[in-house]
């Protein structure tokens, strides 16, 4: 099956659903490709406090606000998991794993980024049952119990504060001596009794008894002596990596895997875009994701309407 549209946007997180509101609003065919629910990284954070205009909203609602924004003005929303983008004369090809097509003058990528895991022996068999890497999905399920967050950055540091309300305890595990988070997080994990910080120690398996987790073995990085926390709730939150390997062959990809863009979020290849976290920058939030979409979509429009 082959479809045709001006522009295809590929990832419906806040950067493409931006894209999709701007491109609709602004006339073209457009089409956005998601290959899970609508909302990106926002349907799996708790609380969003620095979107502007709302002092405080949870992450899944602002993400569902958006998304019947983002097709209000025409923009269909389908279903694809797309493996591969060509490069054409007249038109972008996109490919999804169940061989569907969609031809495009222009392609947004705004697929964004996805967890990185420890790597450690125990973890991939104990995915769902105990190890999580979304607080806000799994948290319930560890009620009053003990949970183990690893990490020390703004993700780590902000789900550990969430999942304090729920656990009767929280290990924050760092391999440092320091945080990776920004103060004024530190300072609430600091401050919270329920949060207890084990610093200079990196997760070395996780064990469970054939059922479940039933613990995670720690190393200090200094003495290499090893410690058990018995817990059935591990959280890993050790960073990001884009989601780009659809991507490879076309060279628009930095040695780290983000998209290089220009100012107009267009790589070197003319009508490929990249938005949102996908993109080599600085800062990565709500609000730099969707200024990413508007201004790719914007330019999308421009060389479009120039053909
Ligand atoms: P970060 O890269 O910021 O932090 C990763 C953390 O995991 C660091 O503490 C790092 O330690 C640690 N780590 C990395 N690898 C390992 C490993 N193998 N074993 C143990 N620990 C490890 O990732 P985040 O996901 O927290 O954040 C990604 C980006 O998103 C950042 O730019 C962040 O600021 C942003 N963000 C912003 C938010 C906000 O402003 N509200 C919310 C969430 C994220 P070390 O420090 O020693 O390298």
């Amino acid at each position: 099956m082959e479809r045709h549209y001006d522009l295809v946007i590929i990832g419906a997180g806040p950067a493409g659903m931006t894209a999709a509101i701007y491109a609709s609003r602004a006339g073209l065919k457009t089409a956005m490709l998601e290959m899970g629910a609508p909302g990106g990284k926002l349907i799996k954070t708790y609380e969003i406090s620095n979107w502007p205009g709302i002092k405080g909203t949870n992450g899944a609602k602002l993400a569902n606000d958006m998304f019947e924004h983002s097709t209000h003005f025409g923009a269909e929303y389908l279903y694809g998991n797309v493996v591969k983008v060509e490069d054409g004369e007249e038109y972008k090809t996109i490919i999804c794993e169940d061989g569907t097509e969609y031809k495009a003058k222009a392609v947004i990528v705004a697929t964004g980024t996805k967890e990185r895991m420890m790597n450690i022996p125990g973890e991939e068999e104990n995915v769902g049952r105990g190890v999580s890497y979304c607080a806000v999905c799994d948290g319930a399920f560890f009620r009053n119990q003990e949970i183990v967050v690893i990490g020390g950055g703004n993700s780590a540091l902000e789900e550990a504060l969430y999942l304090s309300e729920i656990a009767s305890k929280v290990y924050v595990v760092i391999r440092r001596d320091v945080f990776r988070a920004d103060e004024i997080v530190q300072k609430a994990v600091e401050e919270n009794e329920k949060i207890e910080v084990i610093r200079k120690h990196v997760p070395l398996r996780v064990i469970d008894d054939g059922n479940r987790v039933t613990g995670i073995v720690l190393q200090n990085v200094d003495t290499k002596e090893e410690m058990t926390v018995e817990t059935h709730g591990i959280f890993p939150y050790i960073g990001l990596d884009p989601a780009t390997s659809f991507l490879e062959g076309l060279d628009v990809l930095d040695t780290y895997g983000y998209m290089t863009v220009d100012e107009n979020c267009e790589t070197k290849v003319k009508g490929i875009y990249g938005a949102g976290d996908v993109i080599h920058k600085n800062l990565r939030q709500v609000v730099t994701a969707t200024n990413d979409g508007a201004i790719a979509a914007q330019h999308a429009f421009h060389e479009i309407k120039k053909i």
